[in-house]
């Protein structure tokens, strides 16, 4: 069986842009995989089309292992979140290919399943505290177990995660597909965000777990006043307290506090995140697998990886 066409789809129904890929085969197999990077999409579909599919046609495409180390290690240039995330699609249609030959789901493939179900979150953000306990109260009736809450910032309504949407300037940006430029400031935002979970935990008791994202902002001495101030609130997790870029000082923060740790959307590689697991420097890892760009992890979808 060899690989005799890569279509490159872009696609957005319902608001949302997805990049995919589609890998034909002369044996009438197919597979299909998805690389999309929010924001970045056609990024992702630009490589894939002219750099990544031309090298395929003529291929085998049970050789998954060889065709990932090819296009990792066979560019002059490795990694990067666009890279990373076009060769997740590449894996994710070679595997499909190759449960589809086998007759199995490729989950069994890849060991067969170990849950019978996922702890999974879902994400408020309000304008106030009485709109953010409220909207807790609401989820929590409907039955999760865990949710992110995000509050605005007094002078800083641009802040990604609790952005005002009555905001002409957001929906403006929203409608233009482009960045929303807010304020921020980081000492009214280390101040409002313990003081947002202290009101929670009043208003909406202990039986639901709480988490929060600083989305990356702070600097390591910053999320280590923020995790030792949240400390009584007994988060789930703080998320993404830094930037990629202050990653070795991960430490820092860890060693500021008893709050629990997560990385996410900040790492675009599994190499990038291994020394923080090695370290134990962070307690959830909460990396898209196509963003790391693997696909032996559930893909997509708010899942909370322990
Ligand atoms: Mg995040």
């Amino acid at each position: 069986m060899r690989i005799s066409e890569v279509r490159v789809i872009v696609t957005c129904p319902a608001g949302q842009t997805f990049t995919l890929v589609k890998i034909l085969t002369d044996a009438g197999v197919y597979g299909v995989g998805e690389g999309t990077k929010n924001g970045r999409e056609l990024g992702v579909a630009a490589l894939l089309e002219h750099h990544i599919a031309p090298t395929l046609i003529g291929r085998d495409p049970g050789a998954i292992e060889d065709i990932w180390k090819f296009l990792y290690k066979g560019t002059y240039w490795r990694g990067g979140p666009i890279q990373n995330s076009a060769l997740a699609a590449i894996d994710m249609a070679l595997w499909d290919i190759k449960g589809k030959v086998a007759g199995m789901p490729v989950y069994s493939l890849l060991g067969g399943p170990t849950r019978r179900g996922l702890l999974t979150y879902t994400h408020i953000h309000g304008d106030s505290f009485a709109d953010v306990a409220e909207k807790v109260l609401q989820q929590k009736a409907a039955g999760y177990k865990v949710i992110r809450a995000q509050v605005q910032v007094p002078g800083a309504p641009g802040v990604y995660g609790a952005e005002d949407a009555n905001d002409p300037a957001y929906q403006q940006a929203r409608n233009a597909r482009l960045p929303y430029e807010g304020a921020w400031e980081p000492e009214p935002y280390l101040q409002i965000v313990p003081q947002l979970f202290a009101y929670l935990r009043e208003k909406v008791g202990w039986d639901v777990r709480l988490f929060h994202d600083a989305h990356g902002r702070l600097t390591p001495i910053e999320a280590a006043r923020l995790a030792k101030d949240l400390e009584p609130y007994k988060l789930l997790y703080l998320e993404d307290p830094i930037g990629p870029e202050y990653a070795p000082s991960m430490c820092r923060v860890r060693q500021a506090s008893t709050t629990p740790l997560a990385i996410g959307e900040i790492i675009s590689s599994k190499y990038e995140i291994l020394p923080m697991i090695i370290e134990q420097t962070i307690d959830y890892m909460r990396c898209s697998p196509i963003h790391i760009c693997t696909v032996r992890e559930p893909a997509g979808g708010a899942v909370i990886y322990g």
